[in-house]
């Protein structure tokens, strides 16, 4: 395995062109039902918001594409928020609501300080509140926030993988130790922790994607997370295209993805109460057949509601 680890100037130089966005309308929103960690299933409407880009490069990231070439203006957010609500119309009772910026909630040139009173007092209605955060971003502006919310709030931390060889070479400005103090320290002050695990890694054979994405799974609940999702590995653009066309990267398929929830239900049955799910955003990508995409896609999503897999979806595909 080749160990160079490559610089953030060499990613961004291997990126396309960032597509531009209004800082005044929302990427877009969705409705999904997600199981609460003590609770039943949940209405969760995601907002996908528009700001500055994260300062780190971790190499498989993606999310650069929806953000701003420059600081988020004030204002911005609470607007794009505002717009989401409206179109979002009714909210169900104990709705929870994710504000995804594509970046790092707390870093103060993506989310400014004085947008954070407006963007609690719009998420009154919601009994729990998750936004994505870097563990070097926790601190006085995350407790700040919480402070300020009716709800509960839940930080989304980025552990990716454990795999020892990749984790160094994918994941910017982060240790492993960083993540297990991130999750400490906001466990200690009631905020709950969801950690995004990836299926599918770069170097790594496709037969080991479920494996190490259980493995991960397994030490983002020693380290206290409440939930992980897991997140097909996106190869669309930069680095990772190259890898791919090149066929240094295996494809993810809709199997990888069923497989990783299986090992991850496996490995936590006995340990914890925590919640495993796959992640539907795009999940369309990982179809390889077209016979029994639609009901593995079905049973996915009852997967992530009820916590076990039903039976496999018989198709010639699968049992070949
Ligand atoms: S810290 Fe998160 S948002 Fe920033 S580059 Fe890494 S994965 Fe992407
Ligand atoms: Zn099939």
């Amino acid at each position: 395995m080749n160990k160079t680890i490559l610089d953030r100037r060499e990613i961004r130089a291997a990126r396309t062109a960032k597509p531009e966005h209004n800082p005044w309308q929302p990427i877009g929103q969705d409705w999904e039902i997600e199981r609460g960690v003590h609770s039943a299933l949940r209405e969760t409407l995601t907002v996908y918001l528009t700001g500055a880009e994260c300062p780190f490069t971790c190499l498989f990231c993606d999310l650069w594409q929806h953000t701003l070439p420059r600081k988020t203006p004030v204002g911005a957010l609470p607007k794009q928020l505002a717009i989401a609500l409206e179109n979002a119309a009714t909210i169900p009772e104990n709705a929870a609501i994710k504000l995804y910026n594509a970046s790092n909630f707390f870093d103060p040139h993506a989310v400014p300080i004085e947008d954070f009173d407006k963007l609690a007092n719009l998420c009154d209605e919601f009994v729990r509140i998750t936004v994505e955060s870097h563990p070097k971003f926790l601190g006085e502006r995350c407790e700040a926030f919480h402070e300020m919310l009716f709800g509960r709030l839940e930080v989304a931390l980025g552990l990716e993988t454990i795999h020892p060889a990749v984790f160094p070479r994918l994941k910017d400005g982060m240790t492993l130790s960083d993540f297990d103090c991130g999750v400490e320290w906001a466990k200690s002050r009631g905020i709950g922790v969801r950690a995004f695990v990836l299926v599918g890694l770069p170097w790594v054979p496709a037969v080991e994607f479920p494996t190490w994405a259980a493995r991960s799974t397994a030490r983002a609940f020693e380290a206290g997370a409440d939930r992980v999702s897991l997140i097909p590995l996106r190869t669309d653009d930069g680095i990772l295209r190259t890898m791919r066309e090149k066929n240094k990267i295996e494809p993810v398929t809709l199997g990888h993805l069923e497989d990783a929830l299986a090992a991850s239900f496996e490995v936590i049955k006995s340990e914890t109460s925590g919640i495993v799910e796959a992640d539907m955003w795009d999940v369309e990508a990982l179809i390889v057949c077209q016979h029994c995409a639609a009901d593995r896609i079905e049973r996915l999503k009852h997967a992530n509601q009820k916590q076990y897999l039903e039976s496999e979806v018989p198709c010639h595909c699968t049992t070949t």
